[in-house]
């Protein structure tokens, strides 16, 4: 078969991409291929700019465009309320419902002994230092309704027993969030966080 480099080296580059094959990265490419260069341009000028403009704020760990993200930075935000959430997307569509006034903490996954991520891999060290810090009153776990979801958010019950008054709750359950968020809509949401009850 013709080999060229600068095709491969493309198929290369999105084959790298979370869940994308090697059959799909050559479908990815051969259309970019096909597409008008205005919008391969533009394409290519998003993902530079994403990587130059925005990160990950250094409270929470949500997506930012500053040093601290538009909710850590909001005076009318309560810094005494934080929700966790494996990932920094689940903050966009928890924020959507616009029903909580509180804050978020990311843990950047969940634990998940069979892809061997332990409590080391996740940043439960943050949320342990925040919740002293800012004499947090209220932590409400949004992990996913999964059995790696259920194992986070036991093990964040766990570290936080040892705050005397802190309400650790949890959304109500079978709510999908997180990696099935596209699948719950916002009533199911703002259901989840008013039905949330105490670990
Ligand atoms: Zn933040």
């Amino acid at each position: 078969m013709q080999h060229i480099k600068v095709f491969e080296a493309c198929v290369h580059e999105f084959s790298r991409l979370p869940g994308i094959g090697r059959k799909t990265a050559t479908r990815l490419a051969l259309h970019v291929l096909k597409m008008k260069s205005e919008n391969v341009e533009r394409l290519s000028k998003s993902i530079s700019e994403l990587k130059e403009k925005t990160r990950f704020c250094s409270e929470c760990g949500a997506i930012s465009e500053g040093e601290l993200c538009g909710v850590c930075s909001s005076p009318s935000r309560r810094k005494d309320v934080i929700c966790v959430v494996e990932e920094a997307k689940d903050v966009f569509f928890i924020e959507h419902t616009g029903q909580f006034g509180g804050v978020y903490h990311v843990l950047g996954g969940k634990i998940s002994p069979l892809d061997g991520v332990g409590p080391g891999e996740l940043n439960f060290t943050g949320l342990v230092e925040r919740v002293e810090k800012n004499g947090v009153k209220e932590v409400i776990i949004a992990t996913n309704p999964d059995a790696d979801g259920e194992t986070t958010a036991m093990y964040i019950g766990r570290i936080l027993k040892k705050f005397e008054g802190l309400k650790v709750t949890k959304l109500a359950s079978g709510i999908p969030i997180g990696s099935h968020i596209e699948f719950a809509d916002e009533i199911t949401v703002l259901r989840a966080l008013e039905g949330r009850r105490e670990l």
